[in-house]
């Protein structure tokens, strides 16, 4: 779709201009900040070209352009340096929430992944999802009332435990919050307006997203990030693309069947893999009683002699990664939530499994690794996921943003 300069006509031209503006924006968000030279090489396109695309968003408040000092940019290469173009955070930005189990987490993360603000409540234990929704919506209120007079909130990003498919704002299933069938899109729309997308996604398929574009999967074309709380979830990428399934609800790893004298699971089977290593399981192993759940992590700090329990539960880890090692032949497998504490406690128990379980082949270039992330990785993946409207159309993005903060704050 690069227009190289080439005058266009009318409506042909106007959509060329738009497809290379929501391009040049793809590159600043990506890279955080890039040269204009470098989005010349990258976008095939002229000097003069790239200098107006820059202007026109610019103009919208999307970039600032900026003269590195003398010598300070090696991108440039020889000659004047290169300008160059950063995103704004400030000024465009998203709000990302995860919904987990105990705790709901909301963020507002800038333009260019950069999070500029977190707050964190206990998730209500009532299962009525109205309830919820008003605990979520009274923290991004709170949350929008310290952004700058004139910023543009462009999105939001849901992260939720369970079974969603963003086309449908529905949640189908999410047996750790005790929900089925809940149409959050439009609940959300009732207390925000549509003036602003709202996004859904899968915990474990948004960690896997933004370990994909920012962590620790950036070159990696295949790979599966779990998420590990109450309930463990699986998101995975093939080829580079996300593995959605026929209706989207693919990677439920954790109602994988692993052990038919196991207890009974959320979901109503017995003995899946998310009873054998989830939150609740890693806890007993421990001895982290449920009262205490919330601070699971101190229960799991390295010191002498790891119990016995957790070392079986570490086993039970590398057998089911083995299952998934020979599905589907991943490069990394990126162990999230919880596991980021278990994993380095009994790496030699789960390796191990994981090799007795998993054909040679395959486990021969699957890395188990940490995400990079860290505990972010979810939410910045929804906040990646609330991106997509300004990424694919800057301007109408943006000009449908105005006003849209007052308006919510009512
Ligand atoms: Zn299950």
């Amino acid at each position: 779709m690069a227009d190289r300069g080439r005058r266009g006509t009318g409506t042909n031209q106007e959509a060329v201009r738009r497809h290379n503006l929501a391009t040049l924006l793809g590159h600043v968000h990506r890279s955080g900040g890039v040269s204009r030279a470098q989005l010349t090489e990258r976008m095939g396109l002229n000097r003069s070209t790239i200098a107006d695309l820059v202007r026109e968003l610019e103009d919208l408040s999307a970039v600032r352009q900026s003269t590195p000092e003398a010598g300070a940019n090696p991108r440039a290469g020889a000659g004047r340096p290169s300008i160059d173009v950063n995103p704004d955070p400030e000024v465009v930005f998203v709000i990302a929430a995860e919904l987990g189990v105990d705790t709901m987490d909301v963020a507002r993360v800038g333009l260019g992944g950069l999070p500029l603000d977190r707050m964190s409540t206990a998730t209500p234990k009532d299962p009525d999802p109205e309830l919820l929704l008003d605990t979520l919506a009274e923290l991004v209120r709170t949350m929008l009332k310290t952004a700058d007079e004139g910023s543009r909130l462009v999105g939001i990003g849901i992260a939720v435990p369970g079974v969603v498919t963003d086309q449908s704002g529905l949640v189908r299933f999410a047996p750790n919050l005790g929900w089925t069938d809940v149409p959050l899109s439009s609940m959300l729309a009732a207390r925000f307006g549509r003036r602003v997308p709202v996004h859904l996604g899968n915990d474990a398929e948004l960690g896997a997203l933004s370990e994909h574009t920012r962590g620790a999967g950036r070159h990696k074309s295949d790979l599966i990030y779990i998420s590990c709380d109450v309930g463990v979830g699986g998101g995975v990428i093939v080829g580079g693309v996300p593995m959605m399934g026929a209706s989207g609800y693919a990677g439920e790893i954790g109602h994988q069947p692993f052990n038919p004298r196991g207890h009974t699971c959320r979901c109503g089977n017995i003995g899946c893999w998310e009873v054998e290593i989830g939150s609740h399981a890693v806890a007993a192993a421990v001895g982290c009683p449920p009262e205490e759940i919330h601070r699971l992590v101190d229960y799991l700090q390295p010191g002498p002699g790891v119990p016995q329990e957790l070392r079986r539960l570490g086993r039970s880890l590398g057998l089911g990664l083995g299952g998934l090692v020979n599905v589907f032949n991943p490069e990394m497998v990126i162990l999230g939530g919880v596991l980021r504490w278990v994993f380095p406690l009994v790496r030699d128990d789960v390796l191990e499994a994981l090799d007795e379980w998993a054909l040679k082949a395959p486990a021969e270039q699957a890395q188990i690794v940490l995400p990079w992330l860290g505990g972010d990785s979810v939410i910045i993946g929804a906040a990646e996921l609330a991106f997509t409207d300004v990424l694919e159309d800057p301007v109408d993005t943006l000009q449908r943003a105005k006003g849209a903060i007052s308006a919510i704050l009512g």
